[in-house]
């Protein structure tokens, strides 16, 4: 699906605790231990490592983001 705010591919994943659809980028990708990646059973890691797979979220990326934060709660 597209991104409403941005035009950008992206998916949603299901955060495996709160349930919140978390907008993530399509491609996956290995950390570096400085990006957050969501895994694709919906955990947050947050300066992920080599070791771990998962997508970006799209909100560091997107154009739209200042949307996000305001919606946040
Ligand atoms: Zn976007």
């Amino acid at each position: 699906m597209k991104c409403k705010d941005c035009g950008a591919e992206i998916q949603f994943i299901t955060h495996v605790s709160t349930y919140k659809k978390i907008p993530c980028e399509t491609e996956l990708k290995h950390g570096n231990s400085e990006i957050t990646l969501v895994t694709i059973d919906g955990y947050l890691i947050t300066k992920a490592g080599p070791n771990t797979r998962g997508y970006e979220p799209h909100w560091g990326n997107c154009s739209g983001a200042e949307k996000f934060r305001r919606e946040k709660k």
